[in-house]
């Protein structure tokens, strides 16, 4: 399951650098994340970083964006692929 962030981000910029997969933008009007490339941090660490390091916790878990480590897992190596190509 891929993460989101919502209306209550403050664009405090902390999240952006944290995330391995350089899943996470600067949006319209707030940092997004793009869920093709949010592996939750599988391959890379225990737990979402950007979630740890939020001050006002606006990174849920995406609904529309179910996903078993598995899949997450071969989402991860898609783009380590991708990365080394
Ligand atoms: S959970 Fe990990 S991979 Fe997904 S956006 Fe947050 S830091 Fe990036
Ligand atoms: S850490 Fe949280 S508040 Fe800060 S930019 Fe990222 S989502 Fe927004």
């Amino acid at each position: 399951m891929a993460l989101m962030i919502t209306d209550d981000c403050i664009n405090c910029d902390v999240c952006e650098p944290e995330c391995p997969n350089e899943a996470i933008y600067m949006g319209p009007q707030i940092y997004e994340i793009d869920p093709n490339k949010c592996t939750e941090c599988v391959g890379h660490f225990n737990e979402p970083q950007c979630q740890q390091v939020c001050p006002v916790a606006c990174i849920p878990f995406n609904p529309a964006w179910r996903e078993t480590n598995e899949q997450l897992m071969a989402k991860y190596e898609s783009l380590q692929a991708i990365a080394k190509s």
